[in-house]
C-alpha cells in the first residue's frame, strides 16, 4: 500500500497499534515472584494444570492443552489429520498466515473458502460449493473474535466426514448460545501472544479437544514423546527390569503398532503459566473494556453514510480482538481514510492479506479471483482500527474525534 510510505514513525502515533493486547500489572509480577521465589521445578506442572483447568472451564470444552504459541497449537492439530496425497483441507483466506502454514509441507490439497463480507468469517453457502468427500478438514477463523457460523459449518463437515478446526487466536472472551469457541468444533487452537487478548508472558497458545484419543495423542506430542498408534498386540517387555527407573513406564504398558512421528517439546513453563492464570483473571474485565471502544467507534462508522461496521449475531459476543469496520464508497475512499487516519497519529494496520494470494500460496498455484469476496474486501473495504483495553480514555477520544473526521472527509467526497 502506498500508505506505509506516508507513516509516521510509531513514536509519533498519538494511538498507535496493539503492542500488547493485554493489561499487564501487580498480579502478574505477584504470579512470576511466587513462581521463581518457589523450589520447585520451573517446568513443574501445577501452575500448567491450574492454568488447563481454568481454560477448560472458560471454554467449555473437554479438553485444554497449553503449548509454546498459536502456531505450535496449529501445527499440532494439522498433524494429528495425517494428511495423505489426495486430502483436501479447506481455509480461510481471511486470516494469519499460521493458520496454514503446516499445510505448506502436507501432501494434501488446500482450498480456499471465500468468507461473509458483513463477519469475514468462513461462508456456509461457499463451503457448501468448495467442501468434497475428500476433505478431511475445515480450517476457519473467528475473525477478530467474532464467532463463525459454526452450527452450519460443524453440520456440512461432519456430514462430509471432515474435521472442524477453529483457529481461535482472537476468540478468547467470545461466546455464543450454543458454548464458546473452542468447544464447538473438533479441535481448537488459541493464541497467547503479546497482542492477543491474554499472554503468557508474550508467547502461548492452547489447544482444545473433544476426542479423548486425539487430547492423548497431543499430549504426546507436546511432552517429548512418540506420536504412536497404539495396539494391544504390540506389546514390548524390552526394559521390564529397567522400568522402576522409567520416567514414562506407562509405553510398556500400552505397546505400540505404529510409529507416526517423532514427538516435540512444546510445553509451555510454569512461569508462563503462572501469568496466565493473573491474566485470566482480568479477562472478563478487559473484554468489557473492548466492547465499550468498539460501541463508541460503532457510533461514529453508523452515522457516516458509506461506511458500515462487523456485526454480531445477537445472542452471541464478540471477544473484541480487532476493530473492524467497512468502506463501502471503493478503494479511492478507503484509501483517503487510511492516509487521513495516518496523518492524524492512528496507527492502523489492516488485518489480514488473502492468504491465497501471498507469495507462499501464489507459488503453489493459487491466483486472484478464487475468493472475490476477500479480495474485493481486502482491496477496497476493510478498516482495521487500535481497540485494545490498554487505550487511555484519552486515546479513545482521539480515535474516535479522528475516526469522524477521516470518514465524513471520504463520505463528502465521493458519496
Ligand atoms: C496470532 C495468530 C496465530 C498465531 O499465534 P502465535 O501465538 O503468534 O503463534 C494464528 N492465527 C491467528 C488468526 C492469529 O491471529
Amino acid at each position: 500500500m502506498t500508505v506505509s510510505q506516508t507513516h509516521a514513525t510509531d513514536r509519533h502515533y498519538r494511538v498507535a497499534a496493539p503492542a500488547r493486547g493485554s493489561v499487564v500489572g501487580r498480579a502478574e509480577i505477584a504470579a512470576l515472584t511466587s513462581v521463581l521465589e518457589g523450589a520447585s521445578s520451573l517446568s513443574a506442572a501445577s501452575r500448567r494444570e491450574a492454568f488447563e483447568a481454568e481454560l477448560t472451564a472458560l471454554i467449555g470444552c473437554r479438553h485444554a492443552l497449553t503449548v509454546t504459541s498459536g502456531t505450535v497449537a496449529l501445527e499440532i492439530a494439522i498433524r494429528l489429520l495425517d494428511l495423505e496425497a489426495g486430502d483436501e483441507v479447506v481455509v480461510t483466506p481471511q486470516t494469519f498466515q499460521a493458520t496454514a502454514q503446516p499445510l505448506l509441507e502436507s501432501p494434501a490439497t488446500v482450498r480456499f473458502c471465500d468468507i461473509d463480507p458483513v463477519t469475514l468469517n468462513l461462508d456456509p453457502d461457499a463451503l457448501a460449493d468448495v467442501i468434497t468427500h475428500r476433505t478431511r478438514a475445515v480450517i476457519l477463523v473467528h475473525y477478530g473474535g467474532r464467532p463463525a457460523e459454526m452450527p452450519a459449518i460443524t453440520a456440512l463437515a461432519h456430514a462430509h466426514g471432515a474435521l472442524v478446526i477453529e483457529d481461535c487466536a482472537h476468540a478468547l472472551g467470545a461466546s455464543t448460545p450454543a458454548g464458546a469457541p473452542g468447544s464447538l468444533g473438533d479441535i481448537g487452537c488459541f493464541s497467547f501472544h503479546s497482542s492477543k487478548n491474554i499472554t503468557t508472558l508474550g508467547e502461548g497458545g492452547l489447544i482444545t479437544l473433544a476426542d479423548d484419543t486425539l487430547a492423548h495423542r497431543v499430549r504426546r506430542i507436546r511432552d517429548n514423546r512418540i506420536d504412536i498408534r497404539l495396539s494391544d498386540a504390540a506389546r514390548s517387555a524390552a526394559f521390564t527390569e529397567l522400568r522402576p527407573w522409567l520416567i514414562y513406564a506407562d509405553e510398556l504398558d500400552t505397546g505400540v503398532s505404529e510409529i507416526r512421528r517423532s514427538g516435540t517439546n512444546a510445553t509451555l513453563s510454569e512461569a508462563a503459566c503462572a501469568v496466565g492464570l493473573a491474566q485470566l483473571e482480568r479477562l472478563g474485565q478487559m473484554i468489557a473494556r473492548r466492547e465499550a471502544i468498539v460501541d463508541r467507534l460503532d457510533a461514529v462508522v453508523s452515522a457516516v453514510p458509506g461506511f458500515t461496521t462487523q456485526t454480531t449475531t445477537p445472542g452471541d459476543r464478540s471477544a473484541h480482538h480487532l476493530y473492524t469496520a467497512f468502506c463501502e464508497l471503493g478503494a479511492d475512499a478507503r484509501h483517503q481514510v487510511l492516509a487521513d487516519l495516518d496523518r492524524a497519529g492512528i496507527q492502523v494496520q489492516l488485518r489480514y492479506a488473502p492468504l491465497h494470494l501471498t507469495p507462499e500460496w501464489q507459488l503453489r498455484g493459487h491466483r486472484r479471483g478464487e475468493c472475490p469476496v476477500a479480495e474485493r474486501d481486502w482491496f477496497e473495504r476493510h478498516l482495521n482500527l487500535p481497540c485494545q483495553p490498554t487505550l487511555s480514555d484519552d486515546q479513545v477520544d482521539i480515535l474516535a474525534t479522528e475516526l469522524d473526521r477521516a470518514l465524513r472527509s471520504a463520505s463528502s467526497r465521493h458519496a
